[in-house]
């Protein structure tokens, strides 16, 4: 029986974690569940899977759940950071998903590492943010980090018996997102709405956006980098919108080897749950003769400035990994409630980078301080562009 604490349950990795976890009760058993502020959903999580531990962001959220557990026995409802960490450390787990979303996962990430917990790894902020810390901290306590997001997801799966002395490249492929054959004039009248539509993958809001600009593909260009341990110049980026093929890596003798199913988060997670195994589902299977081609083609930086700003802070100091990051955070968040138009996410992100001095990054609590300065300064370029 495998054990599971879950940062981020309630989120879109979390809820179809949990899917899964209840078609397999003989071999899972949910421990922990920590949470953001849905608590309705939060309630109905734990009546069904009964963890041991869970946690909220605030006194008030506990309340509030507490209220909504009158008739459930007594459980430690734990709060703020040091909940998501009790959590993320719970002795009795095996397995820690970390799926919270943005850089508020990455203490709590961190935590779990240290404590020497396998983890499934789909919150790619935290590689973004401190990739080489949480790198570092995996190999000191000898921690295996399985990938949830699909394209690493991928790569691992095609890693399996390589030597990453033969890889020449790692091709992550990317749908493109809504807006793929928009342009530039276009592009500046998106609204969240149309935004939130991805044409291929279901998944949550941020990362929804994030793909619509090409940032979540800049975003995996960083991660792949940590994850692999492999310089920028290795990692490629090709569109590829019927998103069959998650990603591929090509060896040196020219072999390249690509992982392919329909697009649906489910498999990359029940990979990462069941690892080295694989669990039988009900996924329909692939039907190339049905689908007839696959296309590919080379993204349009000059449209979707994002990715290049993704390789532009690797080849700077950590600390603009930490700023690329909080930048967008706010950007996206300040387009969704339509203080700023599409095109100004990505100018929100690079203006903020223009400001930052970078440096290396000593500990977590250094990188946390570059993620507050970021946030900061992208606020305040955002309230400039309301004006
Ligand atoms: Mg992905």
């Amino acid at each position: 029986m495998k054990k599971i604490s879950i940062l981020g349950s309630t989120g879109f990795i979390g809820t179809n974690t949990l899917k899964i976890i209840s078609a397999f009760p003989e071999r899972y058993k949910v421990v922990g569940l920590a949470a953001g502020s849905n608590v309705a959903t939060l309630s109905e999580q734990i009546k069904m899977y009964k963890p041991d531990v869970v946690s909220v962001t605030s006194p008030a959220l506990a309340a509030k759940l507490k209220d909504l557990l009158s008739s459930y026995p007594a459980l430690p409802i734990l709060v703020g950071q040091a909940g998501m960490i009790e959590v993320a450390t719970y002795p009795e787990a095996d397995l820690v998903i970390s799926a919270m979303v943005g850089s508020v996962g990455l203490i709590p990430t961190m935590a779990a590492i240290r404590s020497g917990k396998r983890l499934a790894l789909a919150n790619k902020e935290a590689l973004v943010v401190a990739g080489k810390l949480v790198m570092e901290a995996a190999q000191s306590h000898g921690v295996d980090i399985i990938p949830i997001d699909s394209e690493h997801s991928a790569i691992f799966q095609v890693f399996k018996g390589q030597r990453k002395e033969d890889v020449s490249r790692l091709i992550l492929t990317a749908s493109g997102g809504p807006f793929l054959n928009y342009d530039s004039k276009h592009l500046t009248n998106i609204t969240p709405e149309e935004a939130l539509k991805h044409p291929v993958w279901k998944m949550g809001k941020k990362i929804t956006i994030d793909s619509a600009t090409l940032m979540n593909k800049g975003l995996e260009v960083i991660e792949a980098h940590w994850l692999f341990n492999l310089p920028p110049e290795f990692i490629q980026v090709l569109i590829h919108p019927q998103s069959i093929i998650h990603s591929m890596v090509e060896y040196c003798d020219g072999s390249t080897l690509a992982q392919m199913s329909l697009p649906d988060m489910r498999l990359p997670i029940s990979y990462a749950l069941a690892y080295p195994e694989r669990l039988k589902n009900d996924l329909p299977s692939l039907n190339l003769a049905n689908l007839g081609k696959l296309t590919f083609f080379e993204p349009d930086f000059e449209l979707f400035p994002t990715v290049r700003l993704a390789y532009q802070s690797l080849q700077e100091e950590a600390s603009m990994g930490a700023v690329l990051n909080g930048a967008d955070e706010v950007a996206v968040e300040a387009f969704l409630k339509k203080q700023i138009s599409f095109p100004e996410i990505p100018l929100v992100i690079k203006k903020s980078m223009d400001k930052h001095n970078p440096r290396s990054i000593k500990d977590i609590e250094d990188a946390m301080e570059v993620d507050a300065w970021a946030r900061q300064t992208a606020n305040n370029i955002v309230n400039a562009l309301k004006k």
